[in-house]
C-alpha cells in the first residue's frame, strides 16, 4: 500500500491512513512519501545552504516543526517523547549536512539525494509512532538497505536481483512478527551504500519494486483522487472514474498531457501479473480504478480523453523533384539533434505533418531553415482519444463524428493504434471534449 504526500500530509490524514490500513486484514507493507511540500522545501534548504545557513535553518526549522505539529496531535501517551527525540535525531543530520554544504560550498546531485531522502525518513518514523500508538504491531525498515539502485543520482534505476535476494532473504521474514511493515518510498542507495532517490513522484516506483519482489497479491496506490478519470474533472465535470485501465492506455494518456502514474514504474508488476489499484484516501470506500496487463480482451470502448495545450503542428510540403523519404529523414535528424521531441507525425505524397511542443523562436530556425520547402506551423490542443479498439464499432465512431462534425478540426487520426486516436484544434477545445466526452459511459 502506498500512501503520497497529500495522504500523510498532517496529523487528521496521518489517522485516516492508519483507519485504512488497519482494516485490510492481511500482512502489508505501506510505503509512503514525505508529507506534502517537504521534498520541495529540503530541495529549497538545501540549495539556500549555498549561500545562507540561517535561511538554509529557517526551512528546515518550517520542516521541524510541521513533524512535531504531527506528532503532538496524534500521539498522546508517552511514546510522543520517543517520536519527538527521533524527529529531533533527523532534523539534526538535516542540519549538519546543510553546514558541510554551506563549508564545501558544493551540492552535488549525490549530496541532494541523501538531503532530500529525510523527508521519507521524517514521515515515516513519525507514521511509525502513530502505528504504535495505537497498538498496531508495525516495524519500521529503512529502504537504503532493500531498493538498491545504479548511481545514477536524482533518477536512480533498481538492482532487480539483488532487491529480489535482499527483500526475500531479510525483508520477508520480518512478516513472521509484524503485520505491517513501514517502508520510505522514493529513496535506495547504490552498492557503495550511498542514498539515491528514484526521481520525483518516485514513490510509486517503490511501491511497484517492493510488491515486485515481495510478490505481493495486489499493490494499491492510495492517492487524493478516486482513481483514474474519463477525463481531467477541471475540464469536464461529468468525469467519471474508471473501473479498469491496460497499461498501454496509461502510456498514451500520460505521454499526451494526463496526470495519471508515471507508466514505467509500474510496468514490471503489471507484467508479472500483480493487479495494481488506484484509490483515494479521502474516499477509501469507492472501488479505484485497477490497471491491467494489455492483452486482456474487452469491447470496443471509449475509455478516456487528455489533452495537451500550446502544441504546435509543423505541415512541411515536400519537393516533388526530391526523395520523399529522404526529405523526410532530414527534418526528423533536424528535430532530434536538437532534443524535440516528436508528439506524432504522418505523411503522404506531398506532405509531412508533425506535432511538437516548440517555442516560437523554434519555429522561426525551422521555417528559416527549410526555405526549399514551404512550411505551415500553427498552434493549438492535442486531444488525445484513448480506448479500446473504437475503429472496430462503426456505430461508436459515427457518435463520434457526428459530435464534433460542427467545428474546426485541423486533424483527425482514428485508431493511430489500438488504444489511440488523435485530433488537434485551434479553438474550441473545451467544448470539443465536453461533447467527445459525452459518448463514454453511454
Ligand atoms: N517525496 C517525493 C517527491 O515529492 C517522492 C514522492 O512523493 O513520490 O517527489
Amino acid at each position: 500500500m502506498k500512501f503520497g504526500g497529500s495522504s500523510v500530509a498532517n496529523a487528521s490524514a496521518m489517522l485516516n491512513v492508519y483507519q485504512i490500513i488497519s482494516s485490510q486484514k492481511c500482512k502489508k507493507l505501506v510505503v509512503l512519501s514525505a508529507c506534502k511540500g517537504v521534498t520541495d522545501l529540503l530541495i529549497e534548504a538545501a540549495n539556500l545552504s549555498l549561500q545562507s545557513l540561517a535561511k538554509s535553518i529557517e526551512i528546515i526549522n518550517i520542516i521541524s516543526e510541521h513533524h512535531k505539529q504531527i506528532i503532538e496531535n496524534a500521539i498522546k501517551t508517552e511514546l510522543r517523547w520517543n517520536a519527538m527525540d527521533e524527529i529531533g535525531k533527523l532534523i539534526r543530520q538535516i542540519r549538519e549536512y546543510s553546514e558541510g554544504i554551506f563549508l564545501l560550498q558544493e551540492l552535488t546531485p549525490k549530496m541532494l539525494d541523501y538531503y532530500v531522502s529525510f523527508g521519507e525518513k521524517l514521515s515515516t518514523t513519525v507514521f511509525y509512532y502513530i502505528l504504535l500508538e495505537n497498538k498496531i504491531n508495525a516495524a519500521l525498515i529503512n529502504s537504503e538497505n532493500y531498493i538498491i539502485t545504479n548511481s545514477k543520482f536524482g533518477e536512480a534505476e533498481p538492482n532487480y536481483p539483488i532487491i529480489q535476494s535482499k527483500v526475500q532473504k531479510e525483508l520477508k521474514p520480518q512478516f513472521d512478527a509484524h503485520d505491517t511493515i513501514i517502508a520510505q518510498g522514493f529513496i535506495g542507495s547504490d552498492l557503495e551504500c550511498r542514498t539515491t532517490t528514484l526521481g520525483r513522484g518516485g514513490s510509486d516506483f517503490s511501491a511497484s519494486i517492493y510488491g515486485l519482489a515481495l510478490d505481493a497479491k495486489e499493490i494499491q496506490i492510495w492517492t487524493d483522487v478516486s482513481g483514474i478519470k474519463s477525463a481531467d474533472p477541471r475540464l469536464v465535470e461529468q468525469a467519471i472514474t474508471l473501473d479498469e485501465m491496460t497499461i498501454d492506455e496509461i502510456r498514451e494518456l500520460s505521454f499526451y498531457g494526463a496526470k495519471v502514474l508515471h507508466p514505467d514504474t509500474i510496468k514490471p508488476a503489471i507484467e508479472a501479473g500483480i493487479p495494481i489499484k488506484v484509490l483515494n484516501t479521502f474516499s477509501p470506500l469507492e472501488q479505484g480504478t485497477i490497471i491491467k496487463e494489455n492483452n486482456q480482451a474487452s469491447e470496443p470502448k471509449l475509455h478516456s480523453i487528455s489533452v495537451l495545450s500550446e502544441v504546435t503542428k509543423l505541415h512541411f510540403h515536400l519537393d516533388a523533384k526530391r526523395n520523399n523519404n529522404l526529405q523526410i529523414v532530414d527534418i526528423l535528424n533536424y528535430l532530434i539533434r536538437r532534443n524535440i521531441k516528436i508528439l506524432s507525425s504522418s505523411q503522404s505524397e506531398t506532405s509531412f505533418v508533425l506535432f511538437a511542443k516548440l517555442e516560437n523562436q523554434q519555429i522561426n530556425n525551422i521555417i528559416a531553415t527549410y526555405t526549399d520547402f514551404q512550411v505551415e506551423a500553427i498552434k493549438g490542443d492535442l486531444i488525445c482519444l484513448v480506448g479500446n479498439n473504437i475503429l472496430l464499432d462503426k456505430e461508436l465512431l459515427a457518435k463520434l463524428i457526428k459530435k464534433i462534425e460542427s467545428y474546426q478540426i485541423d486533424y483527425i487520426q482514428f485508431g493511430i493504434n489500438k488504444q489511440l486516436s488523435l485530433l488537434f484544434s485551434k479553438e474550441n477545445t473545451r467544448e470539443i471534449i465536453e461533447r467527445i466526452h459525452s459518448v463514454i459511459g453511454n
